[in-house]
């Protein structure tokens, strides 16, 4: 807790960061931040909280800050500094402009995880009522998307099955993909009571991370597969677990698809998936396959635990629903202690999800060609909807280049720095005759706009966010907005400017908007969030309290499907020029593409991204710890400060990316997700050289 002076009035708000959502008190003195004091009744957090949420007021109050509208006719021009209304005018003119010249479809929208439910609800309403199409996606597009199709088609819903409390009724925890440590940390500490308890931990990751091993916890299995395998490390446990009669006969029975599971029975226990052909893909030891499969099945409550070293693969998908067969096989899904858990990475991916920022999904992940769907949209928000999808975020990119996507509307995302392969984002937004930005600072995608609207921080609006487990918090503004409008106001603001008229007179009236229109929202207020503190979807009549724990005596979509998840090896290979495979990942102090953390003290900690490189490849390369380093890929190079360490295994090397200049995206690749374009960030193959740098 950093102390400042004395508070005069606080506030109950929600931490802007992680999928945690922690509860924090802001103490405030006027309008100035005293301290930031996590909420002991918090239900995500009991109290606790990180290193970057208490420091978090810093970028809301940092001397980068931009705080007037500015616009400019071309991005060479020099900005101008204009109202609010002739900002707003403008990029509606723009706008107007545009459709009339290449169609109705030829602009759209991309909303962030880090704005509020109300803020996401109203950019896909802007984007679908008033441009007249459904060209409209978020960052969960670079996410968790696989999230949301593999639990749908598998489960039924496209979220988390469990409350965070429930770790603490595991047997098993099994990690794949993820390091809680850095990027959930509140949460890992709770895990890690757990383990402490005595539960047994499994963790499948390229990279040691301090899950694998830290003073307080030790891995009893660490399946230290090769990137892009994961697919293939799933299904071989599988295969023990069938071969082995290590399944749940009785819960499969009961709950699920009978069909499905022969079809998959049959699949899993090909020769092909057997561990001895899966270790050969996945460099893990099919010794250590079998014994990592019988604990899982046979450990009591298991619990799966997973990030995005799952879901930014080719196989993003694929890999989403060989955890949710598991789970199903094992019986390990509807009582707590159990359950598929996707960790958000952003406070608010859940939310952006469920708020129907999707081409082709309305809020609650209603297919935007269902007829009766569609038509009640469209009477309470009195307009025509448009039945096909539209882009996602790669098509839009796609079809700037082609000259038939001109305008974009950009609230809260830097698309430049997190987006794959920034030479082909970068060339897109260069074609597009029009860019919207929103943001609190001037972000590398601002390079690119011609109209900057400021954005508001989470300090400055009222609102919701919805963590991981699916728990909706109130964001409390405890300033006002320093740019004289909170972000809901500018798309407010937006949509009259094009005609469509927008009436909120606060965003308590947007939420009642969304509970209306959506079945899992029916029951959903700020006078319950304010009741009980917060409130975990669906809430509606058959669960007036909200669900801390989904799918228990019948899954959402009935029975349980079990999908048969073969393996296919990444279209990115390692080649004598590229001979080594390049993953990503998090560090504790900072968040994301750091525009946020990098200017609060947490720069302190952490204030380049490194390379990790294995003591064996380095050798080779006559690379020392901390020499400069050239990164090559296919899709372009950057440099980096080497890191030395046996946290990578051989042939494989690691980086963050939470700044602008270490570039990471400028490497990595166009592919993506089979089935939702999410890019295939953890596997680019490259070449790593000593460079000298000036
Ligand atoms: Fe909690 Fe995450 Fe914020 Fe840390 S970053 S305080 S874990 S919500």
């Amino acid at each position: 807790v950093i102390m400042m002076g004395q508070a005069e009035h606080s506030k109950i708000t929600t931490c802007a960061y992680c999928g945690v959502g922690c509860s924090f008190k802001a103490e405030m003195k006027g309008n100035e931040v005293v301290r930031m004091v996590p909420n002991k009744d918090g239900h995500a957090n009991h109290g606790h909280s990180c290193v970057k949420g208490r420091f978090a007021w810093g970028y809301a109050t940092h001397k980068d800050r931009m705080l007037k509208p500015m616009i400019r006719a071309k991005i060479t021009d020099p900005w101008r500094e204009v109202s609010w209304d002739e900002a707003v005018n403008y990029a509606a003119s723009e706008f107007r402009r545009i459709q009339a010249k290449f169609g109705k479809d030829s602009i759209g929208g991309i909303t962030s995880s880090r704005c509020t439910n109300e803020e996401t609800y109203l950019v896909q309403k802007l984007v679908r009522a008033a441009f007249g199409n459904n060209n409209v996606d978020t960052c969960a597009r670079v996410c968790h998307s696989p999230t949301g199709y593999g639990l749908k088609q598998t489960l039924g819903e496209s979220a988390g099955t469990q409350a965070f409390d429930s770790v603490m009724k595991a047997d098993v925890i099994m990690i794949i993909g993820a390091n809680p440590a850095s990027a959930h940390p509140v949460f890992a500490s709770q895990m890690k009571r757990r383990l402490r308890q005595g539960a047994k931990l499994i963790v499948i990751d390229p990279r040691a991370t301090e899950m694998v091993k830290s003073p307080h916890v030790e891995a009893d299995y660490h399946l230290k597969l090769m990137p892009g395998t994961n697919v293939a490390v799933i299904t071989a446990m599988a295969h023990v677990i069938m071969s082995e009669s290590l399944f749940d006969a009785d819960f499969i029975a009961a709950r699920c698809e009978e069909q499905s599971f022969k079809d998959w029975q049959q699949f899993v226990l090909r020769p092909d998936n057997s561990p001895e052909a899966m270790a050969a893909i996945s460099g893990v030891p099919a010794e250590e396959l079998r014994g990592a499969a019988r604990l899982f099945a046979a450990g009591g409550n298991g619990a799966i635990y997973y990030g995005l070293g799952v879901t930014e693969h080719s196989q993003g998908s694929t890999m989403v629903m060989g955890i949710a067969n598991l789970a199903m096989a094992t019986g390990n899904i509807g009582r707590e202690g159990v359950g598929v858990n996707p960790l958000r990475g952003q406070n608010n991916v859940q939310g952006a999800c469920d708020m129907g920022s999707f081409p082709h999904e309305l809020p609650g992940y209603r297919h935007i060609s269902d007829t009766t769907v569609r038509t009640e949209f469209e009477q309470a928000w009195n307009c025509t909807l448009d039945p096909e999808p539209g882009l996602r975020i790669p098509n839009m990119f796609d079809a700037a280049l082609d000259g038939s996507f001109m305008g974009l509307y950009c609230e809260g995302e830097d698309i430049v720095q997190s987006d794959p392969n920034t030479q082909h984002v970068t060339a897109a937004l260069a074609a597009m005759e029009c860019i919207v930005v929103q943001d609190l600072f001037l972000n590398e995608t601002a390079k690119y706009a011609h109209v900057f609207l400021p954005g508001s921080s989470f300090l400055e609006k009222d609102g919701t966010f919805t963590n991981a487990e699916r728990r909706i918090s109130r964001v409390r503004k405890v300033m006002p907005p320093k740019a004289g409008k909170s972000d809901w106001e500018v798309t407010v603001a937006l949509a009259n400017a094009l005609g469509y008229p927008m009436r909120y007179k606060h965003p308590s009236e947007i939420m009642a908007e969304i509970a209306a229109l959506t079945p899992t929202f029916r029951g959903v207020s700020y006078k319950k969030i304010d009741e009980l503190g917060s409130i975990q979807w669906p809430c509606n009549e058959e669960a007036p309290g909200g669900t801390p724990t989904m799918h228990i005596g019948e899954f959402v979509r009935g029975k349980g499907k079990f999908i048969n998840t073969q393996f296919f090896a990444s279209a990115e290979k390692v080649t004598r020029k590229f001979p080594l495979i390049l993953t990503t990942g998090r560090i504790l102090s900072q968040y994301n593409v750091g525009a946020q953390t990098r200017r609060t003290d947490n720069n302190q900690w952490h204030s380049e991204d490194r390379l990790e490189v294995h003591p064996h490849d380095a050798e080779e390369r006559g690379i020392k710890q901390d020499d400069w380093v050239g990164i090559e890929s296919r899709a372009g190079q950057t440099v980096l400060r080497a890191t030395i360490t046996d946290r990578v295994q051989p042939g494989v090397v690691y980086t963050t990316f939470h700044f602008p200049e270490s570039g990471a995206n400028v490497i990595t690749t166009n592919n993506s997700d089979w089935a939702t374009n999410c890019p295939e960030y953890k596997v680019t193959a490259v070449q790593v050289m000593p460079v000298t740098q000036a």
